[in-house]
């Protein structure tokens, strides 16, 4: 394997306050597996019905009535089902963003987001903020506070699932935080939530944490992956995402090869558009350039707007229509096919990069 080039390191997973010994522990993001051994000596048959309950959002253990009372009230003493609170919702046009009250104080986001056929699509966070920093966004500008637990990672579905009032499509993992930084607990939520739900329907984001996409290759439930390629200039790249700047575009390259042989998922590359920063012919000509090779698809995501973000002091811009257009053409002619995604979200501050609610001891 490479060696480990990110400036960013894993964080340790969330430390929840000193008194949490007291409560109970949630069972939301226990994977069946880890819940036969933790449910002992309830047999396994029975531990699976607790799952599926648990999978299908109850609310109470005393909803799962093919459970035997006395074993639904000793659960109920032990465990929690879940340990966050939705506490507030902004609806748009197309999109829904959850604020979710975790048990130390920390509010994250989560949204729901709508196509024009009806699809619905959780976009779910990993962390509270990100350690990476990119100049372009919202949740980077916070800063870092902690990485989410796999219960705090699902319920986020739960929340949004409740929201939206019928079934959700898709599953990205492109909210708050950088995924392959949190991967144990990315892992165990995955496992939790593709038990009924198809995995080719679950995408992980990530900025390009080399380690991590290796480690997505060797064995990992197969899920689909997108990387964030704002620039395939490493001088430019290193600017936009000062916390990728410890590796290169050729180290990034060859970690993608190694996913796609063992996957054989096509990528997706996710290039966020700056006005006036990485949309010219020779940013294209890099891009394509990067992609060849590989099986990608390029979405291009003009920038949404997040208040106070500078790049080296000048106030960034969304990109115009047809400076939008010019990149994408300047692709295709390179044989790149890219499609531009359509802003949902932007109302109520839930598109991509626009996540963050300042938590607690911010
Ligand atoms: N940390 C992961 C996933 C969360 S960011 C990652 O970086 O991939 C999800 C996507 O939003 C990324 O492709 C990122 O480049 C993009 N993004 C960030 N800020 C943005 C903004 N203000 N406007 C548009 N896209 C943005
Ligand atoms: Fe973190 Fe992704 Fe935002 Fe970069 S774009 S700061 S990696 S959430």
């Amino acid at each position: 394997m490479n060696a480990v080039t990110n400036n960013v390191r894993r964080s340790p997973p969330a430390k929840l306050p000193a008194d949490s010994a007291a409560r109970r522990p949630p069972l939301s993001g226990v994977p069946l597996d880890e819940l036969v051994s933790l449910l002992a000596p309830i047999p396994a048959f029975r531990v699976k019905q607790i799952f599926l309950w648990l999978r299908r959002g109850a609310a109470s253990f005393f909803e799962m009535t093919d459970i035997p009372l006395a074993a639904r009230e000793e659960l109920n003493v032990r465990w929690a089902l879940r340990s966050t609170n939705l506490a507030g919702v902004k609806a748009g046009d197309s999109a829904q963003k959850a604020q979710i009250l975790l048990e130390d104080g920390v509010i994250i986001e989560a949204v729901l987001l709508i196509d024009g056929a009806g699809r619905k699509t959780a976009c779910l966070s990993t962390q509270a903020g990100c350690p990476v920093r990119c100049v372009f966004c919202k949740t980077g500008g916070l800063g870092f506070k902690r990485s989410l637990n796999s219960s705090e990672i699902v319920e986020q579905y739960y929340h949004l699932k409740h929201l939206s009032g019928g079934e959700i499509s898709n599953i990205v993992f492109m909210g708050m935080g950088e995924p392959l930084l949190n991967l144990d607990e990315l892992r165990r939520a995955v496992l939790v939530l593709s038990h009924g739900f198809s995995l080719r329907r679950i995408t992980v984001s990530t900025c390009g944490i080399i380690e991590g996409i290796y480690e997505l290759a060797a064995g990992w439930p197969a899920v689909r992956l997108a990387v964030s390629v704002p620039s395939a200039r490493q001088q430019l790249r290193n600017r936009l995402m000062p916390g990728c700047a410890g590796h290169t575009l050729e180290q990034l390259k060859a970690a993608l090869y190694k996913y796609q042989a063992e996957c054989k998922h096509r990528i997706t590359l996710e290039t966020v558009l700056l006005g006036g920063v990485n949309t010219s012919e020779q940013d294209a000509g890099a891009l394509a350039e990067f992609a060849g090779g590989l099986s990608v698809m390029v979405n291009l995501i003009p920038w949404n707007p997040a208040g106070g973000l500078l790049f080296e002091g000048q106030p960034l811009s969304s990109p115009g229509r047809s400076e939008v257009a010019r990149f994408r053409q300047f692709l295709e002619a390179r044989g790149i096919k890219a499609e531009l995604r359509r802003r949902k979200g932007t109302a109520i501050s839930g598109a991509c990069g626009q996540l963050g609610v300042l938590p607690d001891g911010y």
